[in-house]
């Protein structure tokens, strides 16, 4: 099968079983201008699904970086009206959204991380309305990755730019499920069912607590909301279509109580923000706040990130994923939270996803806060599972249950 080929079936998974475009539905495109071949087939594919109109709103993370160089930090805290407009326009039209995700690691080395972190700020507390839509699934959303030159050799460092570049396809798509031979879409269903099964033994024990232990220095209990909901694999949007947010997916997650975590987390993946990688870091949590942590590298990046807001220093997420997993066991650290959060149990420093506790796509902001739901501007996951890890759940009659051992589910 020729590559187009391969790359169609791609397209079209993303396109029906990712964003699940309905017919007539306005459809918005991110892309890169590295990921420009992905993002044309995307268009007829969607195009194809029935789509109304597609918009690519594109990026270059090169222009990017000039932009921080070159602007004065009071010009990076202008938001314009209009690309306010732009995505209340998006959300008034119900558009779903297809963002495709393709970093390079290190771009922004060198940057003023101040003038970074003001950018992001001004941009994260103006556009808040629409992470909200996003984060509540008031629409169909779905994070796919492709690759770039500059990535794929970071990854394959002893292959040639093209060899990588190609390295780096082939391990997207054998991710995502999309072989020469099989139906990628009838894949998924499989996928799903498998999926919906582990959310349901997990939500039957309506654990109370989670405690995470390993020899590298995890010590760690989470307190679980009160009818939280594990989720993972597709969902529904709250105008009832199913669609799947990330492609590929193989974590089943839930929501933290903002305030009840307590102990230490030793990261076990570098962790890619703002176009810089922290590594080998660790963060103690008490009453669900991080009060202390260090980094071998890139610590001031890691203090941005925890000074965003006061939410970014509480978690909003957990998520288990066994070590012995698929996106795990091909052995590559992608350097990209897509697939990295795939292969490894993680938290998110942020906000949570209302529809991990039961009625929490329709509760307020108050009343979510109320259910120990974190706010905050930001959600970043970082992982920390390892071939070691032990988790124990607890429930509220204190009975406790092993749920992972040696790294990998047991229930
Ligand atoms: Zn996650
Ligand atoms: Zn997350």
């Amino acid at each position: 099968m020729a590559k187009i080929e391969l790359l169609e079936k791609y397209s079209k998974l993303i396109v029906e079983v990712g964003a699940n475009v309905q017919k007539d539905q306005l459809v918005v495109i991110n892309s890169s201008t590295e990921t420009r071949e992905l993002a044309r087939l995307l268009v007829n594919a969607a195009y194809n699904a029935g789509a109304k109109k597609v918009i690519v709103s594109w990026s270059d993370e090169f222009v990017s970086r000039s932009g921080y160089e070159g602007m004065s930090i009071e010009t990076l805290k202008e938001v314009p009206q209009y690309s306010i407009d732009r995505l209340k326009h998006f959300v008034d039209q119900g558009a779903c959204v297809i963002s495709i995700t393709s970093p390079i690691p290190g771009l922004n080395a060198g940057v003023d991380p101040n003038k970074m972190q003001t950018s992001s700020i001004a941009s994260r507390k103006n556009f808040k309305f629409y992470s909200d839509h996003m984060m509540g699934n008031r629409t169909q959303w779905c994070v796919v990755a492709a690759p770039n030159k500059i990535w794929a050799k970071k990854i394959f460092p002893n292959l040639n730019d093209n060899d990588a570049f190609e390295a780096l396809w082939d391990a997207i798509l054998g991710a995502s499920r999309v072989t020469e031979t099989n139906d990628p879409i009838e894949e998924w269903e499989k996928h799903n069912v498998v999926m919906l099964a582990h959310n349901k033994v997990l939500n039957d024990y309506q654990f109370d607590t989670l405690h995470f232990k390993n020899s590298l220095g995890t010590d760690l209990v989470v307190k679980i909301v009160d009818n939280h909901i594990w989720a993972g694999g597709g969902e529904f949007s709250t105008k009832g279509i199913y669609f799947n947010p990330n492609i590929p997916t193989e974590e089943n997650f839930t929501m933290p109580d903002k305030f009840n975590v307590n102990g230490k987390v030793v990261a076990t993946k570098p962790l890619n923000y703002q176009g810089n990688l922290i590594e080998d870091f660790w963060l103690e949590f008490e009453n669900g706040k991080v009060v202390s942590y260090d980094a071998k590298k890139q610590k001031e990046t890691l203090k941005n990130l925890l000074d965003v807001d006061e939410g970014s220093k509480y978690i909003g997420e957990v998520a288990l994923i066994s070590h012995d997993s698929p996106i795990s066991n091909l052995g590559i650290l992608f350097l990209n939270t897509l697939f990295d959060e795939n292969a490894s149990c993680h938290l998110a420093l942020g906000r949570a996803y209302p529809m991990n506790v039961a009625g929490g796509n329709d509760m307020t902001p108050e009343e979510l806060a109320e259910a120990g739901s974190n706010q905050s501007m930001i959600h970043t996951d970082f992982m920390f599972g390892s071939e070691d890890m032990s988790i124990i759940g607890t429930q509220k009659n204190g009975k406790e249950v092993t749920i992972f051992k040696n790294g990998n589910f047991v229930i």
